[in-house]
């Protein structure tokens, strides 16, 4: 079983030529809400290539939480860990015009995946083969979770976005940590060889289009992104580490894996939305071979 203890948003998303100035009143386009969340998006695309997947987070008891909780019943997540509290469901509020995006985080229900919610659910995650973490809860909970899965031996990937709440001290911690080139020179203030020679076989640096990166101990190993046309990159992260994360678990090892994710990965860039393009099972089977 592969648990994510994370957020869960609804993206709600503004297409507009133009953007409001300070008090004045736009006619936008087009208007959509999308379920979004880096928790959940990872726990969708790991569920969609056939793992088991629980989530442990919360929603608020308005129509959005219903909504998301609705989601990943249909995307066959275990929902048995996800708590509805009184705080608004987390949303995206996202502008978008033809060249610049504004977006507004606000948590809402996110903050409330706390350590008590940790402690309700102890019995679920201590039947994890993986835990996965990003960075969207309480960093509190984040550093209660890592300890709790080194005294447990439970393995954790820690996906390191936003990276500003990354804490130096966490990577003795993790088993795996996935910045994106960005987030990796964000956190370690160097580029990403020299980063990954520090820590063998433990981080995996994401480079876009180029596919990832790692350090096995004597080389750094590239391996190489599947050359596709992208439609819209949105979850393609996400949609890496549900699937790195599906072929680890599956045994496979890190170079296999990370050849498995880049392909889940690019079968997600050729569709709209973060879960819109996550692959199944079958589909990155056909590109594999
Ligand atoms: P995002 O924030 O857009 O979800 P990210 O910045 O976290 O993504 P990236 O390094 O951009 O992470 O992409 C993650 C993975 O997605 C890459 O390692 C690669 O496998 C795949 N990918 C991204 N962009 C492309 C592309 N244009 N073509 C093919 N694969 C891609």
């Amino acid at each position: 079983m592969i648990t994510v203890i994370g957020s869960i948003n609804m993206d709600i998303a503004i297409q507009t030529e133009i953007f409001p100035k300070q008090g004045e009143t736009v006619l936008g386009n087009l208007f959509t809400t999308i379920p979004g969340g880096k928790g959940a998006n990872q726990a969708v695309a790991a569920a969609r290539l056939g793992s088991q997947v629980q989530m442990v987070g919360a929603v608020g008891q308005d129509a959005f939480g219903k909504e998301l909780h609705g989601n990943l019943i249909n995307e066959n997540v275990h929902v048995e860990g996800i708590a509805k509290t009184n705080s608004s469901t987390g949303i995206a509020n996202i502008l978008l015009n033809d060249n610049d995006n504004r977006i507004i985080v606000v948590p809402g229900a996110n903050f409330d995946v706390d350590r008590s919610l940790i402690d309700q659910n102890m019995d679920l995650i201590k039947k994890s083969s993986l835990v996965m973490l990003q960075l969207e809860i309480p960093v509190d909970t984040i550093e209660y979770v890592l300890g709790l899965c080194e005294k447990l031996s439970i393995p954790i990937l820690l996906n390191p976005a936003p990276a500003a709440n990354y804490k130096p001290e966490w990577i003795e911690k993790v088993t795996y940590l996935t910045p994106n080139e960005t987030e990796c020179e964000v956190i370690f203030g160097a580029d990403y060889e020299t980063v990954l020679k520090q820590y063998p076989n433990k981080i995996i640096v994401t480079l876009g289009g180029d596919g990832a990166a790692y350090y096995d101990g004597a080389h750094i190993v590239k391996v190489p992104g599947f050359k596709t046309k992208a439609v819209d990159t949105t979850g393609a992260g996400d949609t890496f580490n549900g699937a790195f994360a599906h072929a680890i678990t599956e045994g496979k090892s890190i170079e296999e894996s990370v050849q498995f994710a880049n392909i889940a990965a690019s079968l997600s860039v050729e569709k709209f939305g973060a879960q819109g393009g996550m692959p199944s099972i079958e589909k990155v089977n056909e590109r594999l071979e």
